[in-house]
């Protein structure tokens, strides 16, 4: 078995360990191959172990990957910065955006979706622990940006996402990652998704209702940003 597919397997396992541990129904916990600088190899690895849904923060090294990967029945999720001269390729080549934090991108999204590929799944990305240089829209802002996106043709606003400033301690992460979920429930909407959870916060999240968990150096191993393949810092 390969490293990948051991991952994938020991994953599984964290995840039903922890939906167990909190009567959640491991079924209705989505699990995001997170992929970016990872090549199309070991891409093509994980789909032989099962996975489907994988997330790309950097457009061209996503849009370079799904050409030597078009073979395969995978579903592209979006989940980086975005600019607004990106947002045509996004909404053409990926199925769901987790990183949507302001009107403008989102706008720009719904007018540029082609009418073939049905509505594009949106998550707003909230700014949940405050932080400065983090992206995402601030709490207070999160309503009326919420309405305004659900009003969007081409779009189907599913829920919100959240990266948390990074904590070891257990408590500090389901404080934070269940206030992005008393959002949620606050906005009055109807939402059937909360992406949070990473490879170091994976057991908070599922017991704090996520459902897209967005994992990376859990199933590839350690990034490796020196790779002249990808390209951070342009997303
Ligand atoms: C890189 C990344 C992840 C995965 O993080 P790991 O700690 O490697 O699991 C999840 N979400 C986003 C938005 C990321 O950029």
């Amino acid at each position: 078995m390969s490293t990948i597919a051991k991952n994938i397997a020991k994953v599984g396992a964290r995840i039903r360990e922890a939906a167990q541990a909190s009567n959640r129904d491991p079924s209705a916990i989505g699990l995001l191959a997170v992929s970016k600088t990872q090549s199309a190899d070991a891409i093509r690895v994980a789909f032989a172990a099962g996975q489907r849904d994988f997330g790309e923060n950097y457009l061209q090294e996503a849009l370079d990957k799904q050409q030597q990967l078009s073979d395969l029945p995978l579903t592209w999720h979006f989940i980086g910065p975005i600019q607004s001269n990106k947002t045509r390729a996004i909404a053409e080549h990926f199925s769901w955006v987790h990183s949507v934090d302001r009107l403008k991108i989102a706008q720009r999204l719904s007018e540029q979706r082609p009418d073939h590929l049905g509505p594009l799944n949106i998550c707003l990305q909230v700014n949940i622990s405050g932080e400065d240089s983090k992206s995402g829209c601030a709490p207070q802002e999160l309503s009326a940006l919420a309405l305004a996106v659900s009003a969007l043709p081409r779009l189907r606003l599913r829920g919100l996402m959240a990266i948390p400033q990074a904590s070891d301690d257990p408590a500090c992460q389901r404080a934070v990652l269940a206030s992005l979920r008393e959002l949620q429930q606050n906005l009055g909407l109807d939402l059937d998704t909360l992406s949070m959870g990473m490879s170091a916060d994976l057991e908070a999240a599922v017991t704090e209702g996520s459902t897209w968990l967005r994992i990376g150096t859990a199933i590839f191993g350690a990034r490796d940003y020196a790779s002249p393949d990808t390209e951070q810092g342009t997303p």
